[in-house]
């Protein structure tokens, strides 16, 4: 399990420097990869330990096209890596799992929580009805645009495959001399969400677990009570020194953040985080009139307007508004029934 850390007063003076008894800190490569349609980049991050690691695995193509060519200008290779940590089963996080694992050393270890296996196992997860990705259309009842972005999406998953680790939190994994990474479940965003620490370095790598106001200003969970009791966790005792996210998400302030944050700028995230799920709580507490068995966009126009979108235009609506309010007023018709 994390630990419940007083942080040694030395790793302050210079975090460069290896102090005695403390882990080498492994060289880190960030590999932004383009995906989707609408200017998406999702961040992969290779840890370069004696056996070497990389942090998720972009959509299909990203292997090959912009992962591989990265590495190699870094001096190093997707042939190297013997450990493939899936944050979780996003599209734009294991779209490239099956061709990455592929390009892989002999012997590679993808792991992922078992609470997100059946999106690495079956690209049809991906697009059930009230999913992460599908849900947005039954607002909008919009079959057109379904069928459409159902064809992106199956197009940007590599493969069908079962993962050779399945994670519940709480492990070790060693990739090597005195690199260990911890796994801790951090659910809400997905429900086998994780974020793997560097043990000794708390060096987070957190994938969309930590999601402050999203990319496009709106963050994206399907779990509130899970979400704000991750949010707790990470800020409280997980403690990060550093944050590797996976998208440059948006600040309170509207500013966009960079991918890796460090120091007082992961404090600053984690808490715009809590205060965004507050945001989106108090959202929702304006939709009145919605049937959540029958979904339709206009009953959300409250909700836009609090949150300062085009209440008069669901169709300009980032899609992670309508999949984070439906998980708080889906909350709140069960508290009411
Ligand atoms: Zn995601
Ligand atoms: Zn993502």
């Amino acid at each position: 399990m994390y630990h419940v850390h007083a942080r040694p007063a030395v790793t302050v003076i210079d975090r460069y420097v290896n102090v005695p008894g403390m882990p080498t800190e492994p060289r880190v490569v960030p590999i932004p990869c383009p995906f989707g349609q609408t200017g998406g980049v999702v961040y992969v991050y290779y840890i370069d330990a004696p056996q070497p690691a990389l942090v998720d695995t972009g959509v299909a193509a990203s292997p090959q096209a912009t992962i591989e060519p990265a590495l190699r200008a870094a001096g190093v290779s997707l042939k190297d890596v013997r450990w493939i940590l899936a944050t979780h089963g996003h599209w734009d996080h294991i779209g490239g799992a099956h061709a990455a694992r592929s390009m892989a050393a002999d012997g590679v270890s993808l792991a992922l929580h078992a609470a997100d296996a059946e999106l690495l196992r079956s690209r049809r997860a991906h697009m059930v009805p009230n999913g992460y990705q599908a849900l947005r259309f039954r607002y909008l009842d919009d079959a057109a645009a379904l069928a459409r972005h159902d064809a992106l999406i199956m197009e940007n998953l590599s493969g069908e495959l079962a993962a050779d680790r399945a994670l519940n939190g709480g492990e070790q994994i060693s990739l090597g001399g005195d690199v260990t990474i911890e796994v801790i479940h951090t659910p809400g965003h997905s429900p086998g969400s994780v974020s793997f620490v560097l043990s000794g370095l708390d060096w987070a790598f957190t994938g969309d677990s930590v999601q402050v106001c999203g990319s496009p200003g709106v963050p994206l969970y399907v779990d509130p009570v899970a979400y704000a009791a991750s949010q707790k966790l990470l800020m409280e005792d997980v403690r990060p020194r550093r944050l590797h996210m996976g998208h440059r998400f948006r600040a309170l302030d509207g500013s966009v953040l960079e991918s890796v944050l460090d120091g007082p700028s992961v404090e600053r995230a984690l808490r715009d985080s809590v205060a965004m799920h507050e945001r989106m709580a108090a959202a929702a507490r304006t939709v009145t009139t919605l049937d959540v068995g029958n979904p339709r966009a206009d009953a959300l126009a409250p909700a836009a307007e609090a949150l300062g979108l085009p209440a008069g235009d669901p169709t300009a609506w980032p899609p992670s508004f309508f999949t984070t309010l439906h998980g708080h007023l889906a909350r709140a018709a069960v508290q009411r029934a």
